[in-house]
């Protein structure tokens, strides 16, 4: 059961303690998370900022590029001569290696070609790409930026969406993706021609990466109005995708959001996505003064970044000192929740005990064999156990209220009461009383105190009480039998002795007579001889009883030998010593002892003589005075037993 108990303290004491830590620590985490996930859409927001201000810079400097080029003078001579009295050879190759140097120095631009009013190639740089005599002829060609190029105004952009470069243009072997950007050339009022400029798009686009890959785990997204994938390396998310691959087919979870608002940013699986759409023809560009153009499907674009955000298991897993925090708080709590149940269930454990040996001491104290008691200055009950409760008839109402005195028999109040003064000065103390309980018994006991005292004054007694009426009355019994003869119950020669010395100092004190008979049952050894000892044992007791009966209480009748014995009569003279030995010899003679012979039922007859004399007041022993009764009775047997003979002192 208390196994039991332990093991529910146990689990109280390991679950509470990760209840109460949860609930104290929960908001706190959760605020130090909510903190990295705020500071994660900061980053966003700057990475964001960095990669559409990295793309439109590239895109800037892409327009101004090729509007400074239609601005050229020298081009612009160039292309006059074309449209009418014709270019010479020298001036045409100074121009095309004027452009070849021009793309050289910016290996962001894979050509420069300058195309006249006719569609017709004017001019390219580098030099070493041959034209393909399909596309010559660039007003046939399936060219957007020449269609367009060819309605707009002076200083008016064109951008094509990006796209692949043509085949024929290949310089090293390599597909490069590019956007072309078209502007015409004006001169004395008249369209002469334009400018196409062919952007590395993989160079602008590894360069906006570059800007928005701060965090290794960033992605980032770049996309056209139809979901047409428009970097050149695939997404951290979608690492398979390639440029010019439908995106808004492939990940069509995150594109969705994407086409409903301008900018924005939402939880995807466990990163944040950050977007902005973003149409390059109404960014405001400084220092262009014309309109910019372009294909208006494929526009505005979608620019985008993606960071893992924060999350319980993130946080855990780069913040080790939160993980080591919280298991130190864990495990103090669990190990000060276990500490305490096993401390609760070791102090019930030694509660219980001392319980028990308390009761058990209290039933010692109560159920001994022998009564315990304290008493105050006045004596007054103060405690008292069972036994002793049940010796004097008191129930546990008396203490406090009853003096103990008032249970001590009047006899033995002096000593009592010299024995609790001892008990009062601090000292041991004991005296033999008399207890007298509520009905009248009485019960002999020895009382043994001992006294506290605080600052030399008394407060209370302890004291233990021994029942010793068993003892006063063996000792009694002893008493008796040292006295007593053991047949026939009457005193013996030694009391005799004893009490003949007290009895003769108080005749002699008080001036009064005292006599003694000296008895001697006649033919004794006949009987004995006749009818067996027994028989004679039962002559002996019937005989004593006899003469007892025929006595006073003050007289002292003693067996002082065999079939002898004396009376020793205070208070009587001799006269009349002598009515009594003849009142027990008529007695005596009367007497038919009945007793069972060969198991025939008999009648004995005895008699006895008797010496009788005198004990003067003078006298000091009883020596004397038997030798003077022993004469008598000897006088009687001669002269025929069954008489009585006085002896004058
Ligand atoms: P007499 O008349 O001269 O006194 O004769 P007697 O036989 O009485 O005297 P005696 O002294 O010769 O014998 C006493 C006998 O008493 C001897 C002894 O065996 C017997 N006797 C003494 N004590 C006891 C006793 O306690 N019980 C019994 N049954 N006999 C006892
Ligand atoms: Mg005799
Ligand atoms: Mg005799």
């Amino acid at each position: 059961m208390t196994q039991q108990r332990l093991y529910v303290r146990l689990l109280m004491a390991v679950t509470l303690p990760l209840i109460l830590v949860t609930a104290t620590l929960w908001p706190v985490l959760h605020v130090h998370l909510e903190t990295r996930q705020e500071s994660i859409r900061a980053e966003t927001r700057a990475i964001m900022q960095v990669g559409k201000d990295t793309l439109l810079r590239d895109i800037k400097e892409t327009l101004s590029y090729a509007l400074a080029v239609a601005e050229m003078p020298i081009i612009k001579a160039h292309m006059i001569g074309e449209n009418g009295e014709g270019v010479d050879s020298s001036t045409s190759a100074q121009l095309t290696g004027f452009l070849a140097t021009l793309i050289e120095h910016y290996p962001r631009y894979t050509k420069l070609i300058l195309i006249d009013n006719q569609g017709s190639e004017v001019l390219r740089a580098p030099v070493g790409i041959t034209s393909d005599p399909r596309f010559d002829d660039y007003s046939h060609a399936s060219t957007d930026y020449f269609k367009a190029a060819s309605q707009l105004s002076a200083r008016d952009l064109y951008i094509s969406p990006p796209g692949r470069n043509l085949q024929y243009e290949l310089f090293s072997g390599e597909v490069v993706p590019v956007v072309n950007v078209a502007t015409p050339i004006f001169e004395q009022g008249e369209r002469q021609g334009m400018v196409l400029l062919s952007l590395n798009w993989q160079h602008l686009t590894e360069a906006v990466q570059q800007a928005m890959l701060i965090d290794p785990d960033a992605g980032v997204l770049l996309a056209d109005a139809q979901g047409g994938w428009l970097l050149t390396e695939g997404s951290q998310r979608l690492p398979m995708i390639r440029f010019g691959d439908n995106y808004a087919r492939l990940a069509a979870e995150p594109w969705q959001p994407v086409t409903e608002q301008d900018e924005g940013a939402f939880t995807l699986g466990n990163h944040l996505l950050r977007f902005q759409r973003l149409d390059i023809r109404s960014e405001a560009y400084e220092g262009l003064t014309g309109r910019i153009f372009s294909q208006d499907d494929t526009l505005p674009w979608v620019l985008g970044v993606s960071l893992p955000t924060p999350t319980w298991k993130s946080l855990l897993q780069d913040e080790a000192i939160v993980v080591w925090f919280l298991l130190l708080t864990y495990s103090t709590a669990v190990a000060l929740g276990i500490y305490w149940s096993i401390s609760r269930h070791q102090q019930r454990k030694l509660r219980r005990e001392a319980q028990q040996q308390a009761t058990e001491v209290s039933n010692l104290y109560e159920n001994a064999p022998c009564g315990y008691h304290s008493l105050n200055a006045d004596g007054v009950i103060l405690k008292m156990n069972q036994t002793e409760l049940d010796w004097l008839g008191l129930t546990r109402n008396v203490v406090g209220k009853r003096s103990y005195r008032d249970f001590i028999s009047p006899d033995s109040l002096p000593d009592f009461d010299a024995a609790f003064q001892d008990v009062q000065a601090g000292r041991q103390g004991e005296a033999e009383c008399t207890l007298i309980a509520t009905d009248g018994h009485e019960r002999q006991v020895v009382i043994q105190g001992v006294g506290y005292l605080e600052n030399d004054r008394f407060k209370y007694s302890n004291a233990t009480v021994f029942d010793i009426t068993e003892r006063k009355q063996l000792e009694e019994k002893l008493r008796a039998q040292a006295m007593t003869d053991p047949l026939t119950g009457v005193y013996n020669r030694r009391y005799l002795q004893s009490q003949a010395s007290v009895e003769m100092s108080r005749a002699s004190r008080h001036q009064t007579p005292i006599s003694l008979i000296a008895i001697d049952i006649d033919h004794f050894k006949h009987i004995n001889d006749e009818y067996g000892h027994d028989a004679g044992d039962e002559v002996l007791k019937r005989f004593t009883s006899v003469i007892q009966g025929l006595l006073r209480q003050e007289d002292l009748l003693c067996r002082v030998g065999g079939e002898e014995f004396a009376i020793l009569l205070p208070d009587t003279p001799l006269d009349k010593a002598w009515q009594v030995a003849e009142r027990i010899r008529v007695a005596v003679e009367q007497t038919q002892v009945p007793i069972e012979h060969d198991d025939v039922p008999v009648t004995i007859a005895i008699t006895a003589s008797f010496g009788v004399t005198h004990i003067a007041n003078g006298e000091k022993t009883l020596k004397a005075a038997i030798k003077r009764a022993d004469s008598g009775l000897y006088e009687a047997k001669d002269a025929g037993r069954n008489r009585i003979v006085l002896q004058e002192t």
